[in-house]
């Protein structure tokens, strides 16, 4: 007798199909589906930070940002019981193979999440002798966040990016993750203390960081326009605008370029979106303040000498007063030309009722909370700012601490240390008790 036919296959169900089916109460599913679903909504962090980037992944578990909505809260103190190693902060080189050994502890399937540009590259420190430039040299990293630090937001994202990766994952076949292929994963290297660094610098299986070309056969860097050719070329553009090069003496003689607010945000634009300066990244927004200030000029001037001599050079000086203002600071890089800093500023009219800037926030995203910290601190109003609140001190605070003129009031908790310039502070503000107070 021969084998009955085999029956023809059902057709595939559509995604639209499937999730029409899911409303009314009907779940068409398979293995892999169920088993990467239940993984990832299931991502146990191991309990472990390294540097200030870890103070945001804690805010990311507390309740305004709440990362139980995502099934990832079971901080665990063990690597034998988590699932995802967050490496949140700079990782030392000191500190590096017991990273290692804690990614090698913890069971698979794992992930790592780098977070911040420490865990990414050594961010700011990626120059130190002593920090490593980016853990993915010896662990495997599933996504990245970029940022210094990244906001707990970022963090959920990173989380439902890896959340998304892990739905995408096979069970079986060569796409399978490593845990699933055939000799299971092998443990990463755990990099011994050299002499001069870590040995190895990397593990090759693992670690694939940029090549480098130096000399020759490097690509050329195009050097940045100077600021008086930016300048000029901002005036063609905007014939009406008053942009002024304030020079810095200091050894550093980093020159600014002084916008009006007029035009400051068509300005902020233009050196975002220009092809030859592409200043995609703010880095730094911050407040100065100028209280009013007496300034001493010289004018020298050539007078004929009466009894018939060579003419004679005087010199006159005159004092005059600048009245005060404050200024809202803007670092510019640009990531796509590796150039920079451009230094921006913006001028208030005083100290006291003209004190409105534009926002530059809409222009670049990352100068958001750093305005806020310049209202906050120094007074200064951003127009046009998505969410100007105070950042660091409460809405019911008087006063900025950081102009030049605050006094701090008597009327708070201040406790004096032994330090001669604190302990006479002491006795002016607390005569009495300070009395008591032996001498430093
Ligand atoms: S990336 Fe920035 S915030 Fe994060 S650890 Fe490094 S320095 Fe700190």
């Amino acid at each position: 007798m021969s084998d009955p036919a085999p029956s023809p296959s059902p057709p595939a169900l559509s995604a639209a199909e499937r999730d029409e089916l899911r409303r009314h109460g009907i779940l068409l599913t398979g293995l892999e589906e169920l088993y990467n679903w239940g993984r990832s909504h299931s991502v146990w962090p191991l309990q472990f930070g390294l540097a200030c980037c870890a103070i945001e992944m804690i805010a990311a578990s507390m309740a305004r940002f709440d990362i139980a909505r995502f099934g990832s809260e079971v901080f665990r103190p063990s690597p034998r019981q988590a699932d995802l190693l967050i490496i949140s902060g700079t990782v030392t080189k000191k500190m590096a193979p017991q990273v290692v050994r804690l990614w090698n502890q913890m069971p698979e399937p794992k992930y790592c999440i780098a977070m911040g540009a420490c865990a990414i590259s050594g961010g700011p420190f990626k120059q130190g002798y002593n920090v490593l430039k980016g853990i993915d040299r010896y662990i495997p990293v599933d996504i990245y966040i970029p940022g210094c630090p990244p906001r707990p937001e970022a963090l959920l994202h990173g989380l439902m990016e890896l959340q998304k990766k892990i739905r995408g994952q096979s069970i079986s076949g060569p796409e399978a993750p490593r845990h699933l292929q055939a000799g299971g994963a092998p443990e990463c290297t755990v990099p011994e203390f050299g002499k001069n660094d870590l040995e190895p610098p990397l593990n090759p299986e693992v670690g694939k960081p940029p090549t480098l070309v130096r000399g020759e056969g490097a690509p050329p860097l195009v050097a940045m326009e100077t600021l008086e050719e930016i300048r000029s070329r901002i005036l063609t553009r905007f014939p009406e605008a008053t942009i002024e090069v304030v020079a810095n003496p200091g050894p550093a003689a980093q020159h600014s370029l002084l916008i009006d607010a007029v035009h400051a945000r068509a300005i902020a634009e233009f050196l975002r979106d220009d092809p030859q300066l592409r200043l995609d990244y703010c880095s730094n927004a911050t407040g100065v303040d100028w209280p009013a200030r007496e300034i001493e000029e010289s004018t020298k001037t050539t007078v004929p000498d009466p009894a018939g001599g060579p003419d004679k050079v005087v010199e006159q000086k005159k004092k005059r007063t600048v009245p005060g203002y404050l200024e809202a600071v803007y670092h510019l890089y640009s990531v796509a030309l590796r150039h920079g800093p451009v230094v921006l500023r913006q001028r208030t009219g005083n100290r006291t009722d003209q004190v409105t800037v534009p926002s530059l926030t809409p222009v670049w995203r990352s100068c958001e909370f750093q305005e806020r910290e310049a209202f906050d601190l120094f007074g200064i109003v951003f127009a046009g700012h998505p969410d100007l609140r105070r950042l660091l001190m409460w809405e019911e605070f008087k006063d900025h601490p950081m102009r030049k003129d605050y006094v701090p009031p008597d009327d708070f908790e201040w406790e004096p240390t032994p330090h001669g310039d604190v302990l006479a502070k002491a006795r002016q503000h607390y005569p009495a008790s300070a009395k008591e107070t032996p001498a430093s």
